[in-house]
């Protein structure tokens, strides 16, 4: 045992973090700057963060031009109501973010993070059918899905350890299977035959189940759903929190497939990962649904900080950054994944090797897998002693780092891996 700083100790004394128990957890590392791709300690130890701190950091930590507009922001406007007002950096930046998502998406509703942008689109899918006057109250989403943790979010998610203690406060949905296991438009198919009116939105993450282990699934199955949901009048709702502005390559999952969803949640490298913030866009014809002269046809959402204008000011920066060469490195960095992945392909003690854009995800070789799987927390630490930050889902690795990575700091953390891998 170390001996605690004056911050460690405060917060040993008075602060409850995510995800943490605070019975079987070392004390958290004092952070006290960032730059780029690295995190630096207390000592003054320099961490390549692998996993950009839960994947919000895009660009690289405190990115020179997201600061500034920041800054500048700060004293120009912090905060201003935004029922009855307005102000420049959310209405440019939502132009300017619309102009470059799938097409037919025209409408941005803030919020504060990806769990409120998943509550919001539930809620005007949910909405809008019943503005419509159609019975349509079912929600469908997929098996080992995850799409956040407030209690509606946490409904469209899988069941399991994280929901347990809710169980039956959590709204019931409609199940379809995990897309890498089975064939999930068959199976969407079979539920639409007894109940496709019913039947309000499906949800999906694309691509990609984050959360759920990094599971990769085929642009054809995302095909295969969005059809279905066209051809009987379903709302497709598209989560992506994790995988939005160019985690998977492009800057949305959604092309992987050349579909357009019907409302698409953000969060997460929105602002750059600089701020919180949270989006919900939708079609011009859900937003019309709404609009009346009826004010009990409103959709009744909001929160303090919506679309605050510093988050805002930090998104529209962060959007400006992902040009052509920023194109170029996330190519780069999976290039880079491609290679290390023909080397864990050969590498005893990994399986299942995975890589889509800037992610690269695979399975250490364990018996006791799952997420309470104590390998993970393992490789965690000796990982960390070398000065690499990774975060495994379980017994699977993965790596989802900042765009500003080098190969050699990717090298460095392939490297770790496929030693302790080894060693297995
Ligand atoms: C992280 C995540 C969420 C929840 O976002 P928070 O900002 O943590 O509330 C929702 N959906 C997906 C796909 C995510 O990865």
């Amino acid at each position: 045992m170390t001996l605690r700083s004056s911050v460690t100790a405060a917060d040993a004394a008075h602060v409850w973090h995510p995800y943490t128990q605070h019975g079987a957890s070392d004390d958290p590392i004092e952070i006290v700057r960032a730059d780029g791709a690295y995190l630096f300690d207390a000592s003054g130890r320099a961490i390549f963060d692998a996993i950009s701190s839960w994947w919000v950091t895009l660009h690289g930590h405190a990115e020179p031009t997201i600061a500034a507009a920041i800054a500048d922001q700060a004293r120009t406007l912090e905060q201003v109501i935004f029922a009855g007002f307005t102000h420049e950096p959310a209405a440019l930046l939502a132009e300017e973010l619309l102009r470059r998502v799938p097409n037919g998406l025209t409408r941005m509703f803030f919020s504060d993070d990806g769990s409120t942008a998943v509550e919001v689109a539930v809620k005007i899918a949910l909405q809008y059918w019943q503005l419509r006057g159609e019975n349509r109250r079912v929600i469908v989403a997929l098996e080992n899905a995850y799409h956040g943790d407030t209690f509606g979010a946490m409904s469209v998610s899988a069941r399991g350890l994280f929901t347990d203690p809710f169980a039956e406060k959590l709204f019931e949905v409609a199940r379809l299977p995990d897309p890498v296991d089975a064939d999930v438009v068959a199976a969407f198919e079979r539920l639409l035959a007894a109940r496709a009116s019913d039947v309000a939105a499906l949800i999906v993450e694309p691509m990609v189940l984050g959360s759920g282990g990094m599971r990769m699934w085929s642009a054809e199955s995302m095909r295969g759903l969005r059809e279905l949901c066209a051809r009987h009048g379903i709302l497709f709702i598209a989560d992506e929190v994790m995988t939005g502005f160019g985690r998977t390559g492009p800057l949305f999952a959604c092309e992987h497939a050349g579909i357009s969803p019907d409302l698409m949640c953000l969060s997460k490298g929105i602002t750059g990962g600089f701020l919180p913030m949270g989006a919900t866009l939708t079609t011009e014809e859900l937003f019309a649904g709404f609009r009346s002269p009826d004010r009990k046809r409103t959709l009744f959402h909001g929160h303090s900080y919506t679309a605050n204008p510093i988050a805002c000011a930090a998104a529209r920066a962060s959007l400006a950054l992902l040009d052509e060469a920023c194109d170029a490195r996330r190519r780069a960095i999976e290039t880079s994944h491609r290679a290390a992945a023909t080397r864990f392909e050969s590498t005893p003690g990994i399986s299942n090797v995975r890589v889509l854009g800037t992610i690269l995800a695979a399975d250490l070789v364990v018996k006791d897998a799952g997420y309470l799987s104590t390998i993970g927390q393992t490789l965690k630490r000796v990982a960390l002693d070398a000065g690499v930050l990774l975060r495994p889902l379980g017994d699977t690795v993965y790596l989802l780092p900042p765009y500003c990575a080098t190969t050699a700091d990717l090298d460095r953390a392939y490297d770790c891996i496929a030693e302790f891998a080894e060693a297995l």
